[in-house]
């Protein structure tokens, strides 16, 4: 059987839920549709063993007044907190600026977990592939499930998103297309490190190494997100490192960085696990918060590499590809 739908969002991450949200009680049969076993994208968690670590975005900054508006809403849920308004950075010094780094208190996917509330979301679904029709969009995953839509947003990063369209067979205006072509993202290696004991890493918790081979240091435990006896540590490596190591084996990866991070981690590493973001940050962006093509049917691009390459990037982007769609799918 296939469903039917005003609007399908590919993508539970922020964009994509905030989006949803926007258009939830002005357009009746909105769903998202993600892959992932839960919600969030690059808002994430992982759990193992007596380790809890946000492997992906590690906190968010609030500057637009939109933004500023979720940010309130989720401080008032109890959702997110204030982690610190600096941290130590490679030469030793604290570099504070006043501005407040947000967390989630229960990691960075419960902000997701929370915007998700009340919206129609399906995760485990795999979206392989896209076809127009004159009517809209008809959306199938890898588990053969179809849905029609009259209106498509699409906020997977932009490569993705595009190979979807491509296997159906989908024409894009040559302009649009070759405007999402230009945007490429930097790839990290995300390494979580259980450790025996607790980390020389500084109060509060986080370094900005910002080189190479790693960019960023963080001790789950004094974020205040892992409990355990363990100390559960997240390194991200730097873009160079994680480019030329992409097909590296795992171990020799982490023995790499783990010798690098040797003065922060004076316990033995217990456990370990990598995670391979082959889309981390946009680095060249599209110049508007979103991307509209009317024909044959609305079909949105969005996300954080049209809003800006971070959080609050991604969310004004969600926020103005939801009001764009308004436009199309209100019955006002
Ligand atoms: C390692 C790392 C560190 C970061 N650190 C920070 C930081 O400290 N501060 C900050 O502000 N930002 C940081 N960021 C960036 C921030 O996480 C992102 O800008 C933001 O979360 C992007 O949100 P999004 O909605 O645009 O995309 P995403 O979160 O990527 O959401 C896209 C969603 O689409 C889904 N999807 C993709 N393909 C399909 C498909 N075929 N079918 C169904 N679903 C699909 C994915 O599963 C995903 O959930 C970091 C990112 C990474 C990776």
């Amino acid at each position: 059987m296939t469903s039917e739908h005003d609007l399908i969002v590919v993508g539970a991450g922020l964009s994509g839920l905030l989006a949803a949200r926007h258009l939830k009680d002005s357009v009746e049969n909105v769903l998202v549709l993600d892959k992932g076993r839960g919600v969030g994208g690059r808002l994430s968690r992982r759990r193992f063993d007596g380790g809890v670590f946000d492997h992906g975005a590690q906190y968010f900054t609030v500057s637009d007044a939109r933004f500023r508006n979720v940010a309130d809403e989720l401080i008032a849920a109890g959702v997110v907190r204030v982690w610190s308004t600096g941290f130590e950075d490679a030469a030793g010094h604290f570099k504070d600026n006043g501005e407040p780094r947000y967390v989630g208190v229960d990691g960075m996917s419960a902000v997701a977990r929370f915007l998700a509330r009340g919206l129609q979301v399906k995760t485990q679904h795999r979206v392989v592939e896209i076809t127009g029709r004159d009517d809209g969009w008809r959306i199938t995953t890898s588990e053969g499930v179809r849905f029609l839509s009259r209106a498509l947003l699409l906020t997977a990063p932009v490569p993705q998103s595009l190979e979807l369209l491509m296997s159906g067979g989908v024409y894009l205006p040559t302009d649009s297309l070759q405007a999402l072509q230009r945007i490429q993202y930097a790839r990290c290696l995300a390494l979580m490190v259980e450790l025996d004991g607790k980390s020389r890493i500084p109060p509060p918790g986080g370094k900005w190494l910002s080189g190479e081979p790693i960019a960023w240091i963080a001790d789950n435990n004094q974020k205040g997100i892992s409990a355990g006896k363990t100390t559960a540590v997240t390194i991200h490596a730097g873009p160079q490192f994680s480019l030329k190591h992409w097909d590296s084996a795992e171990e020799v990866v982490r023995d790499r960085l783990l010798s690098v991070a040797e003065p922060f981690l004076p316990g033995a590493p217990v456990h370990s696990q990598l995670h391979r973001w082959k889309f981390s940050l946009p680095t060249t962006l599209h110049r508007d918060r979103f991307l509209l093509i009317e024909q044959p049917a609305p079909l949105v691009f969005a996300g954080d590499a049209f809003g800006g390459p971070k959080v609050e990037g991604a969310a004004l982007s969600g926020l103005s590809a939801g009001t764009a769609l308004s436009r199309y799918l209100s019955p006002h």
